[in-house]
């Protein structure tokens, strides 16, 4: 009997050894730890599908040590590199 129930699922991706995987050091003080924070993008009513504002948030990590957020996130988010130097980004909501 041949049933064809054996096909390995492709969930892959959990087998790959993170010892050997690149860690991602912070550009600017080299710390290893991130923490989870989000670039909100506001969508104006003009452009809102909605016709409506909207409020976007887009998750980054940034660095624990010096808040630095890394250039990648930055680009992937649309943003200017510059970024680092407006710390008030965070609370231009409200
Ligand atoms: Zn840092």
């Amino acid at each position: 009997m041949n049933m064809k129930a054996s096909k390995p699922l492709p969930q892959a991706n959990t087998q790959v050894d993170l010892s050997n995987a690149e860690t991602m050091k912070c550009e600017q003080c080299e710390s290893t730890l991130f923490t989870t924070s989000y670039i909100i993008k506001r969508i104006s009513a003009i452009v809102s599908p909605t016709g409506q504002e909207a409020i976007v948030p887009i998750q980054v990590y940034s660095c624990e040590g010096c808040s630095k957020v890394p250039s990648i996130f930055i680009k992937a988010a649309g943003l200017e590199e510059n970024l680092e130097e407006d710390s008030s980004i965070k609370q231009t909501l409200i």
